[in-house]
């Protein structure tokens, strides 16, 4: 098993976001890269993300908007923002890019691992924002960590016992991964919403049993003027700049 994995989630087409992460990963020397899905959808370059991602990840899972993006989820249940892009990258997705992503699951398995896009109850929509959610998502799995991605809030929680803990998790979170079990979100690396606008992501060292949550700034407005080029709406662009 690896001892030693970068956890990267929601690239969301950000290609500057998503190179400044795989440089800040590879100075990290990592045996594997993990992503936990939405490589497209909102963003500007969505082949060259799902190339990078296609080359460097050991696993990776199938997001909402992936499969939206695909035709297997219905555009009516997304956000209008989030239809109007999703139709634009139908568009201009590559044969090879939608090869891989049709080649994806939302949810996988690793040795003490369990990881869902969004959630066990329903790895596709649900948000772990909430006690009750997270609580539920313990409850539906067994293995010592669980990781998510879906709501781009990075997030450490751990259960002892019956007592839930924890919450946002910004840079410089380091989380123990050795008594109780956990629940971990890396935020997102294309389109975070914690308030802090640098690309968000995780590593994972088994070895030492910790779990280090860490931000990289990456050039936002060029990725900015990429979606204003392709016409994608100007909410979109603008949210980056503030990490909402
Ligand atoms: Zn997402």
């Amino acid at each position: 098993m690896a001892s030693r994995v970068a956890v990267i989630s929601d690239i969301h087409a950000n290609w500057h976001a998503l190179e400044a992460v795989l440089a800040a990963v590879d100075a990290e020397r990592p045996d594997e890269i993990w992503c936990l899905g939405d490589l497209v959808g909102y963003g500007p370059r969505p082949n060259p993300s799902c190339a990078a991602v296609a080359r460097r990840a050991g696993l990776c899972l199938a997001g909402n908007h992936d499969l939206g993006v695909l035709g297997e989820l219905d555009l009516n249940d997304f956000a209008p923002d989030a239809v109007e892009s999703a139709r634009w990258t139908r568009g201009v997705l590559s044969d090879e890019s939608r090869a891989y992503l049709e080649s994806l699951q939302p949810t996988a398995r690793r040795e003490g691992v369990e990881l869902f896009h969004a959630s066990p109850r329903d790895p596709v929509w649900d948000y772990v924002l909430s006690a009750e959610a997270a609580a539920a998502a313990f409850e539906l799995t067994e293995a010592p960590l669980v990781l998510v991605g879906h709501s781009h809030i990075p997030l450490a929680l751990t259960l002892d016992g019956r007592s839930l803990d924890g919450g946002h998790a910004p840079e410089g979170t380091e989380a123990d991964l050795g008594n109780g079990r956990r629940l971990l979100n890396p935020g997102s690396v294309g389109q975070p919403r914690d308030g802090d606008p640098r690309a968000a992501w995780l590593l994972l060292d088994f070895g030492s049993s910790r779990a280090s949550f860490r931000r990289t700034a990456y050039p936002v407005e060029r990725t900015q003027a990429e979606m204003r080029e392709r016409g994608l709406p100007d909410a979109l662009a603008e949210r980056l700049a503030h990490g909402v």
